[in-house]
């Protein structure tokens, strides 16, 4: 690991006059140390917002819920309100990682995190994401890569908080020195990498995630997220699905269906939503959505597993959100 100088902050105006000449920022540090020690990333100065307690906690407002972003996934897994209310965003944070990380990991971090790609990850590897011209995943190992959505690089959205704020149709609350705060919506958050392989959000380097505001869900609303993984714990997905119905009584009015693990950012199934709404929500009806979620999959030499894999994960969430299904017990988490 290269040194560096360490800046402690205990306010967001005092991380934001740090945040110049390639300065890093480390929240839980999870993702961060990770990459410094393999050599990856070397910041020659990392600024510490952990202590900023501004930045954390969990409000209820008039519009709906605002969350710091160093809120950890555990404290906003083990929320009342969240339990009950965005119950899709309680089970992405309460099943990532593991108990000890999720203690740690905060929501903005587990945002940011990019890529966990083998190949990206190793010092060894000079790739697109890199700023060079070639991708290994094509032509080597690919197991764990996209089924879609992919170009220039295969590489999968990594975040189960982003699975399930796609899902919620969450707001990013970005803050800078010189420009002041800016909104942007979920959805256009991450940077698919054929429009720029080298960064994987619009957050700029001078900034700081700040918080996530998550719109009151409509009425007759429940949700649910399930992670598909090769080990129980300890893993990220290698599938994993976000659901949100609102229902009128036994039919779904809207239904969002977002996927993880399946493509280079987050994505929604617009295929899925457009089969369950304005139907009862049945076995085969849910069956029927994970099967269409599937339309233009590209596997690549590796991953065909998991066109079999989406349609039951989504199929099983939708039950489980629609109150007809337990949590499945071959789920991960
Ligand atoms: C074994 C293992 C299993 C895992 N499984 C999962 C899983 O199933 N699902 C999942 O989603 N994740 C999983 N993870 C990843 C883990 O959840 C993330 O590494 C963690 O959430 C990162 O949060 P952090 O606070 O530690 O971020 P950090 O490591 O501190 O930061 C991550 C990145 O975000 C930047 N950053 C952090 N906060 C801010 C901010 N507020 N503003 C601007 N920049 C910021 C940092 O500079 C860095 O680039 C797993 C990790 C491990 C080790």
């Amino acid at each position: 690991m290269n040194s560096f100088v360490l800046a402690e902050c205990t306010t967001v105006e005092g991380a934001l006059s740090q945040l110049k000449d390639g300065a890093a920022v480390k929240a839980g540090g999870i993702d961060l140390l990770e990459r410094m020690k393999n050599g990856t990333y070397q910041p020659s100065k990392l600024v510490n917002i952990r202590n900023i307690s501004a930045l954390r906690g969990i409000q209820k407002t008039q519009d709906g819920l605002t969350i710091g972003a160093l809120t950890t996934l555990s404290e906003i897994s083990e929320h009342p309100e969240i339990q009950t209310q965005y119950q899709i965003l309680s089970d992405a944070c309460g099943h990532a990682a593991t108990p000890h990380l999720r203690n740690v990991a905060t929501l903005g971090g587990n945002l940011l995190q990019p890529v966990q790609c083998w190949y990206y990850r190793s010092a060894e590897f000079e790739c697109i994401r890199k700023g060079k011209n070639f991708c290994f995943a094509f032509g080597g190992l690919n197991q764990y890569h996209a089924i879609m959505d992919y170009g220039t690089c295969p590489a999968v959205a990594p975040s189960s908080s982003a699975v399930a704020l796609l899902g919620l149709d969450a707001r990013i609350e970005l803050s800078s020195a010189k420009r002041g705060k800016r909104m942007v919506s979920i959805k256009d958050f991450y940077v698919e990498p054929d429009a720029n392989p080298t960064k994987f959000t619009v957050i700029e380097p001078d900034e700081l995630l700040t918080a996530v505001m998550i719109p009151k869900p409509a009425p007759g609303t429940r949700s649910a997220y399930q992670k598909y993984g090769e080990k129980e714990s300890f893993d990220w997905a290698i599938a994993d699905a976000g659901v949100v119905l609102e229902m009128d009584g036994n039919t779904c009015r809207r239904a969002v269906i977002t996927m993880g693990a399946a493509s280079p950012v987050v994505r929604r199934s617009q295929e899925a939503e457009a089969l369950l709404a304005g139907k009862r929500i049945t076995e085969e009806t849910a069956r029927a959505a994970g099967k269409a979620a599937m339309t233009n999959v590209q596997p690549l030499s590796m991953n065909a597993y998991k066109v079999d894999l989406f349609p039951v994960a989504i199929y099983r969430t939708i039950l489980l959100a629609a109150g007809q299904a337990s949590r499945d017990p071959s789920a991960a988490g």
